[in-house]
């Protein structure tokens, strides 16, 4: 046997972090046993143009190195994979479970199951369709048909006994007949609902495991009896927790935004995205923006390996020490049988370690390539890119180190792209550090006249100049070294100040400096 996976998205704009779980999920179960993972694409219901709002969840899935065997862009032997465009398939199993008698054509008026439900509701006991519409042959069909109504088509659903299957991840399921409904399954204008079309769907693909989230396991004994209504047999199932607010184990929704904002960790990851976003000029509507949605990440420049190690890891483990897996031991250790059954909360802060841990791996070079986009999102660098500004760049991203946590927190290091006359100053530290010394400004002019004539400009060798200037004024380095930072850089926060002054070399540092001390002139 081969076992195929799937995933099975709604085209609905953008790709859910718990999404890209249960995928991930899937998409590991299958290359481990060597067979297909297939993306479907459950359009049924869709009101809006599909192409548009599939786009971010291809897009999404790419960047995260989740590829697909067949489905959308790709193709495959048991295509379409767009469930509205195999509505005949639907509709031959519904006249084959017509046939078979186990399902019917229901002529009720809406008005007459609405009451059916409302009388239920007094008296207190489960709504089950009377069936009183039902038509089980032409010649009552014809009967109700010459009374102007129209039918939908339902299940005849068993209504005693056991629905009984075996979850992969839950163990023995057990679900009452009694309580289900005779679901429709399509509707008076012809079209088929979405139940019928994923198990027919599932059994045209071959599809051998069906892992989903576990708020489909209330849906299952409809698919599992349509399946079997139908001559097939169901493929396994193995429902997953879902992916859980931060601290609590409710549902992880895009939708509550403004309530995790109220958690420190949560605040943080967004705040931190927001600032890059702002930069760049994007817009921050929660709709799109939002650290629930796997966007949120590519365009604020965290690597997706860091975000699949992270989210392998919420709901499954391999033991208790294990964190770190490349995909191919991932694929190699993954097993439904260790997914826990209780929800995952998400932990922005274990998803920010893995970032850090990640981040650190990446060379310089490759650093280069990714923060790049940023700086010209931001008009920091002329496109195209002038002579040297690899190397400066290459420079900066060395001596920020582990500063450049993601690859937009390149940002932080704009000054170094702004023309000197440009340069912003953080005015608490300009008051601080350069107006209140009395003597910043004479050090600062008198650093610069050694600057001016220092052979050599590198972060050493200035390095050496400033501790010869410190030992001839009889200063502490403090006195000199903050005024330099805000002087040269506008803030009182970056990296070693030698090699920032290295980095922006002689000519611009004596610019800076000149350009501060006229600023304090004028100022006092
Ligand atoms: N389209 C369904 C969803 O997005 C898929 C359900 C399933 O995997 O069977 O939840």
């Amino acid at each position: 046997m081969t076992v195929r996976t799937r995933f099975a998205p709604s085209p609905t704009g953008y790709l859910h972090i718990g999404g890209v779980r249960t995928a991930l999920f899937n998409w590991l179960f299958s290359r481990q046993h060597g067979g297909q993972f297939i993306l479907r694409i459950d359009d049924t219901d869709q009101q809006r143009n599909v192409q548009e709002a599939l786009q971010p969840i291809l897009d999404g899935f790419r960047w995260l190195g989740i590829d697909w065997d067949e489905g959308p862009d790709v193709g495959g032997p048991c295509g379409p994979y767009f469930q509205s465009l195999r509505g005949d398939r639907y509709r031959a199993a519904v006249a084959q479970l017509l046939e078979s008698g186990l399902a019917y054509r229901d002529f009720a008026r809406p008005d007459e199951t609405q009451a059916e439900r409302e009388a239920a509701e007094r008296e207190k006991r489960p709504f089950r369709y009377s069936r009183r519409w039902m038509a089980e042959d032409d010649q009552q069909a014809a009967k109700f048909q010459a009374e102007g109504r129209s039918a939908v088509v339902r299940l005849k659903m068993p209504t005693e006994g056991q629905c009984r299957f075996h979850d992969l991840i839950r163990g023995d399921v057990e679900f009452e007949w009694a309580a289900e409904q005779d679901h429709v399954i399509q509707r008076a204008d012809g079209t088929c609902l979405y139940h019928l079309a994923s198990v027919v769907d599932d059994h045209d693909f071959g599809i051998t495991h069906v892992i989903r989230a576990v708020e489909h396991l209330s849906n299952t004994p409809r698919q599992w009896f349509i399946a079997e209504a139908l001559g097939w047999k169901s493929p396994q199932f193995a429902h997953l927790p879902y992916v859980a607010e931060p601290g609590s184990s409710n549902k992880l929704s895009k939708r509550k935004l403004a309530q995790y904002l109220k958690n420190a960790d949560f605040r943080k990851l967004f705040e931190h995205g927001e600032r890059i976003a702002q930069r760049v000029g994007r817009a921050v509507s929660p709709e799109t923006f939002n650290p629930v949605i796997v966007d949120f990440y590519r365009e604020v420049g965290y690597l997706p390996d860091a975000l699949v190690n992270y989210l392998l890891l919420l709901g499954w483990s391999l033991d208790d020490r294990s964190e770190q897996f490349t995909r191919d031991e991932m694929i190699r250790a993954f097993s439904l049988e260790r997914v826990n059954r209780a929800p995952a909360s998400f932990d922005p802060q274990k998803l920010a370690a893995f970032q850090d841990r990640y981040m650190r791996l990446v060379p310089v070079e490759e650093k280069v390539v990714s923060t790049l986009p940023y700086l010209q999102q931001a008009a920091l660098v002329p496109d195209p890119l002038p002579d040297g500004v690899r190397a400066q760049l290459a420079a900066i991203i060395e001596a920020a180190g582990d500063r450049i946590k993601v690859a937009g927190d390149i940002l932080e290091f704009a000054d170094f792209f702004t023309p000197d006359d440009g340069l912003t100053y953080d005015e608490a530290a300009w008051q601080k550090r350069v107006v209140k010394p009395a003597e910043a400004g004479g050090l600062l002019s008198r650093f610069q006249v050694r600057l001016a004539q220092s052979e050599d400009f590198t972060a050493a060798a200035i390095e050496q100049l400033m501790q010869q200037f410190v030992q001839d004024e009889s200063i502490g380095i403090g006195q000199i070294i903050h005024a330099l930072r805000v002087a040269v850089t506008g803030k009182s926060v970056g990296f070693g100040m030698f090699e920032t002054l290295a980095i922006l070399g002689r000519e611009r540092c004596l610019n800076r400096i000149a350009i501060a001390l006229q600023k304090l002139s004028s100022s006092t």
